[in-house]
C-alpha cells in the first residue's frame, strides 16, 4: 500500500540556502530510489496481481529472503505494506509497517473483522501507480498467522494498521482497491490506468 505523500513535503522556510539545496538533493535521491523500487514491483495490469496466492508450506531460507526483499522494496518505494504477489511470487506472505511501528511480516494470514465499524478512506497501491480511490474497510481487525520462522503471531489492529492489513490480505486473493471502490471512482481509476500509446 502506498504512503500518502501529501504530508511529506512541509518545509521550514527558514533553512539556509545550502541546507535547502542539500535537502532537495536528498529528496531527489529518495525519489530516484523510490522509482527504482517501483520498477521491481508488478504494475497493473500484470496477471500476477490477479492470481490467488498459495499457502506457504516450507518455512525455509527462500521465505526469509522473500520477506527481506519485501521489506526492502516497501521501504525504498516509501510504502506502508507490500504483498508477495506484487513481486510475482504467489505465496501468502505480506509485510506491513504502520507509522512509528516496526515492520511485521505475516505468513498464511487469517483476518477476522472485529465488530461492525467501518470507515471510508483513500488508498493508494504500489502496483497502481498514482491511483488513489476511496475504500470502505473495517476499523478493527484481528490478524493471525505465522512469522517467517513458523511461529504463531496474533495482532489486534485498528485504524490505519487495520486498513493496511486488509489491503495487503486482498493482494493474496488477487483483489485490488479498484474492485472495492465505488463505481465512479473505479471508472476514473481505470481511465488513469489505461496504457497511453507513446507516439515516437
Ligand atoms: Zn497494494
Amino acid at each position: 500500500m502506498a504512503h500518502d505523500h501529501e504530508h511529506d513535503h512541509e518545509h521550514d522556510h527558514d533553512h539556509e540556502h545550502d541546507e535547502e539545496a542539500e535537502e532537495r538533493l536528498r529528496e531527489s535521491e529518495r525519489e530516484y530510489i523510490r522509482r527504482q523500487a517501483l520498477t521491481q514491483i508488478r504494475q497493473y495490469p500484470d496477471v500476477a496481481l490477479r492470481m490467488p496466492a498459495r499457502e506457504v508450506t516450507e518455512f525455509d531460507q527462500f521465505l526469509i529472503q522473500l520477506v527481506e526483499r519485501l521489506g526492502e522494496l516497501m521501504h525504498d518505494a516509501q510504502g506502508v505494506g507490500l504483498a508477495a504477489p506484487q513481486l510475482g511470487v504467489l505465496q501468502r506472505v505480506f509485510v506491513f509497517e504502520p507509522d512509528d511501528e516496526p515492520m511485521r511480516a505475516v505468513v498464511n494470514p487469517r483476518l477476522t473483522l472485529d465488530g461492525r465499524g467501518t470507515e471510508v478512506d483513500e488508498e493508494g497501491c504500489l502496483s497502481l501507480r498514482d491511483v488513489r480511490v476511496p475504500v470502505e474497510r473495517a476499523t478493527k481487525v484481528v490478524l493471525e498467522g505465522k512469522d517467517p520462522n513458523g511461529d504463531d503471531v496474533r495482532y489486534e489492529l485498528e485504524g490505519m494498521a487495520a486498513r493496511i492489513v486488509q489491503h495487503e490480505n486482498d493482494h493474496l486473493d488477487g483483489v485490488l482497491t479498484i474492485d472495492r471502490t465505488d463505481p465512479d471512482s473505479r471508472k476514473q481509476a481505470l481511465g488513469a490506468l489505461r496504457p497511453h500509446p507513446t507516439l515516437v
